[in-house]
């Protein structure tokens, strides 16, 4: 059964199905997410996605340019941030790809950097990569003054 659960579409062109996924929430409050039940290899096609196209973000919508933002929410806008991803979000075809041979049960994790001239809102990452940055900015922004302080911060206690 495709996680699409109203929308008109065929069985086998690489949608999610709930066999494949669950999306649910995380532990600490920190909102849904995708997980794989079945693992991928790397370079795989892991899924294609869809959605509505508007003219506007959302915490949960991806941009397709910088007028049209596409929202899924009922799988690829719950892909959860990581600075060391392990997929990669193809906006010109609507594909997700894993960057590395992920084990079943794994959260599934894009760099929103990747995909968004500006985010809906800058955060605090917590994902616990050795190349975190450690706020997160879309790739068009500033960081703003909240991440600034942040930042500054992480700096003096680094010495
Ligand atoms: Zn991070």
């Amino acid at each position: 059964m495709l996680l699409y659960p109203d929308a008109p579409l065929e069985e086998g062109h690489d949608f999610p199905s709930r066999e494949q996924f669950t999306v649910a929430e995380r532990e600490g409050g920190k909102g849904k997410a995708v997980y794989t039940n079945t693992g991928h290899a790397r370079g795989e096609l892991i899924a294609r996605f869809t959605g509505l196209i508007v003219p506007y973000r959302t915490q949960h919508s991806l941009q397709l340019n910088p007028n049209l933002h596409v929202l899924d929410l009922y799988f690829a806008g719950y892909l959860a941030h990581s600075c060391a991803p392990n997929v990669y979000v193809d906006m010109q075809e609507f594909e997700v790809w894993a960057l590395e041979d992920i084990p079943p049960d794994s959260l599934l994790t894009m760099d929103y950097a990747s995909t968004e001239d500006e985010l809906y809102a800058q955060f605090h990452c917590l994902c616990g990569a050795a190349n975190c940055r450690g706020w997160i900015a879309g790739r068009k922004e500033r960081v703003n003054g909240e991440g600034l302080f942040y930042l500054a911060d992480r700096l003096e206690e680094a010495g």
